[in-house]
């Protein structure tokens, strides 16, 4: 079965896999993944196509122009959405077939909003917007305006908590409990 981890912008997503992976779970990083397939040579000549040579940098696309074009044009979004989803989707899927746990591990920022159908489980990790802001400020030396912009285009966590089967909250409590809370949920749940 997979369990698929989502969450904000700087709610600690890879942060959570790492630990799973540490216990032994294999993790497919969609994100990571999503970044390799971008920079492929078939899907540099799409991007061309549909956006034209001023989104690359050195023959590499720059993902910040990239991001820049299609956060305020949904049309463009699509698009691009159209180029790389049915790409990681695959590459997943054959990830998938070579792992031989009996519980994978997804990571991705958008899951609950494209109904995600390659996870069984839908776990968030939650942080209050004001701490995810200066963990993201710090990580990437961002500005705060950028952070809430970001933000602001994602989903609330309301809609995360009514659409997801686990919560691990990851500012002031503890990992590892709620990682193996969930664990025991899972092996007591499900037959595997
Ligand atoms: P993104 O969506 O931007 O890829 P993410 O959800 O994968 O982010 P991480 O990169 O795991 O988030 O975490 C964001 C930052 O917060 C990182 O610098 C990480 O080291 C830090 N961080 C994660 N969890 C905690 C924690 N419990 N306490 C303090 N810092 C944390």
């Amino acid at each position: 079965m997979v369990l698929g981890i989502t969450g904000g912008i700087g709610s600690g997503k890879s942060t959570i896999c790492r630990v799973f992976q540490e216990m032994g779970f294999p993790v497919y990083y969609a994100d990571d993944r999503a970044k390799l397939i971008l920079n492929s040579k078939i899907v540099l000549q799409e991007i061309q196509d549909v956006f034209g040579s001023n989104v690359f940098t050195n023959a590499q696309i720059n993902r910040k122009k990239l991001a820049q074009i299609v956060f305020n044009n949904p049309k463009k979004l699509k698009e691009l959405n159209a180029i790389i989803h049915p790409r990681v989707r695959r590459d997943f899927q054959e990830w998938l077939t070579k792992q031989d746990h009996k519980i994978c591990i997804k990571e991705a920022a958008i899951m609950i909003e494209i109904g995600d159908t390659s996870v069984d489980k839908i776990c968030s990790v939650l942080v209050p917007k004001d701490i995810r802001i200066k963990r993201v400020i710090k990580r990437d030396l961002t500005s705060n305006e950028e952070v809430i912009a970001r933000i602001n285009n994602q989903i609330e966590d309301q809609e995360r908590i009514e659409k997801s089967d686990f919560i691990i909250h990851n500012n002031q409590e503890l990992i590892i409990p709620q990682v193996l809370k969930i664990l025991h949920t899972l092996e007591a749940t499900s037959p595997l």
